[in-house]
């Protein structure tokens, strides 16, 4: 038997969290980092995504941080004018594949396994398979850094889980660009953040919006990508979003009044005022992107789909007439998927999780700093508590409750907060690009901020439990 290969770190996964873990591990320590993927690039998910993708955040505190995202350009016109341009996807695998190619490799203490899957482990040995070669080789690791739990789902990758008659013509949004014809009508399947892109493009792409049916399993509530944008000529609105939201949270008598507070100040918003949300994906959605979709009328709320026929449309709570010249498109996959309930550091096993609420990347190089410079497993968990995986919309309160407790963490230790000043992950480092460190104006909304957080700190339990 061959011996086994070593390196310090063998990291299962080469997404996005993933390439900002292994970044922040480069530059934080001497290392070996061995990357294992079952795809050929760096990138993840990315790389199957449609080609009309988008981050629905801004690129300034996506990616890893050694390395700028995105054109820092704004958009002038479409449903996004007035903001920081959204990297689109085949920019996104550019970068990772950049990211890898002209740093990681470079640095000699990098080795990427693509076309490689990760079978499993005995002790501190794993198997890797090539999907090519069909090679084993044992890798043997000091640490395994499990890059997988996100299990990101889209359509492209997984079937829907309903029936679908032969003669429908059913197709996951990836196919979109390439159609040869008009349909009488197109049916989009899915409410979360892919079924909202499949509707923007086809009313970009001339369809009119009363031939766009929109299936609509749960309406869910949206962030406002205005509140997201970087630098001075943003920075009151952008922390001042969060003033105001940590203000909610302390004033709120219920949850009810919580989430009426937060649509009122504009914090949340969603499709229709008149049906009660019952789901929360951190899906970020401009005002102009939803007055656009709220041109189509026809959503329908009648749950999932079970069954496409030629001219019926069955869903769990009825059945609808189809027009037999409809094309369906899929958006059904759902992209998020709760992680189990395991640590950060657990072991000789580093699980990638999120630490600060809809920032994988950001969380991911948190965790290759705080495994880079402390020893003491109790310490490193202490500093690196999940935050639960959005679905319901209370879980925009817990997730801010999580995210608070981290962040008081972080704060109160004096090398993390050195760090973080630095991390252009930090969604506050974007926040505050070109303003005058001596500017008292803005230090003392900055002051206030810290303050109303640690107020809506301390109420955060007393609302989750005032829940009837
Ligand atoms: C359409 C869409 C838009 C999004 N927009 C944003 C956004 O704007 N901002 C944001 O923060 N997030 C966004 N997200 C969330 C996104 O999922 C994360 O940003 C991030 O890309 C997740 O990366 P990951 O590394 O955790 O997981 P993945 O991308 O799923 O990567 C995991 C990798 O592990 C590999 N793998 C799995 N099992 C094995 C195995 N056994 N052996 C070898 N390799 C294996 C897979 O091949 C994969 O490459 C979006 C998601 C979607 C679907």
């Amino acid at each position: 038997m061959t011996s086994a290969e070593e390196t310090d770190y063998l990291v299962i996964g080469a997404g996005a969290t993933a390439m900002a873990f292994v970044d922040t591990l480069l530059s934080e320590s001497e290392a070996t980092i061995t990357i294992v993927d079952r795809r050929y690039r760096a990138g993840g998910h990315w790389n199957d995504a449609y080609t009309f993708v988008g981050l629905h955040q801004p690129s300034a505190f996506y990616g890893v941080p050694s390395r700028e995202l995105g054109d820092g350009v704004k958009d002038e016109t479409g449903p996004n004018a007035g903001f920081y341009s959204l990297s689109s996807g085949p920019e996104v695998v550019a970068y990772f594949d950049a990211v890898m190619r002209q740093r990681f490799l470079p640095s000699r203490r990098v080795r990427f396994l693509s076309m490689c899957d990760f079978v499993g482990r005995e002790g501190s040995v794993a198997e890797v398979v090539s999907l090519t070669s069909g090679e084993k080789r044992s890798i043997r690791a000091r640490r395994f850094v499990d890059g997988t739990l996100a299990q990101t789902h889209i359509p492209a990758t997984h079937p829907p889980k309903y029936d679908v008659a032969r003669d429908v013509t059913l197709i996951p949004l990836n196919d979109l660009p390439s159609l040869k014809r008009a349909y009488a009508n197109y049916t989009v399947i899915g409410s979360g953040k892919t079924g909202i892109d499949a509707c923007l493009w086809l009313l970009q792409n001339d369809v009119p919006p009363d031939r766009i049916r929109w299936i609509m399993p749960q309406d869910a509530w949206w962030l406002d990508r205005a509140f997201f944008q970087p630098g001075v000529e943003f920075f009151d609105q952008s922390i001042g979003s969060n003033c105001e939201q940590f203000d909610c949270i302390a004033e709120a008598t219920s949850i009810e009044d919580l989430f009426c507070r937060l649509e009122t100040g504009g914090l949340l918003h969603r499709l229709d005022e008149a049906v009660e949300p019952t789901s929360y994906r951190c899906a970020v959605v401009s005002i102009g992107e939803r007055e656009q979709l709220r041109r189509i009328a026809n959503v329908v709320r009648l749950g999932r789909v079970r069954a496409i026929s030629g001219d019926r449309l069955a869903m769990e709570k009825g059945t609808l007439p189809s027009d037999p010249d409809t094309l369906y498109i899929d958006c059904s996959a759902s992209a998020i998927t709760p992680p189990p309930n395991v640590p950060v550091f657990d072991g000789d096993t580093i699980n990638l999780l999120m630490l600060r609420a809809c920032q994988p990347t950001f969380s991911g190089a948190v965790i290759g700093f705080v495994e880079a410079r402390f020893i003491d497993p109790a310490e490193k968990n202490a500093l690196c508590d999940p935050v639960p995986s959005p679905e319901r919309p209370l879980d925009w309160l817990t997730m801010w409750g999580a995210t608070l407790r981290n962040l008081g963490r972080w704060a109160a230790n004096p090398e993390v907060r050195a760090w973080m000043a630095g991390c252009r992950l930090n969604p506050i480092n974007a926040f505050l690009r070109g303003i005058n460190p001596s500017d008292a104006e803005k230090g003392q909304m900055l002051q206030a901020m810290r303050e109303k957080s640690a107020r809506a700190a301390q109420q955060i339990p007393a609302l989750l439990a005032s829940r009837s």
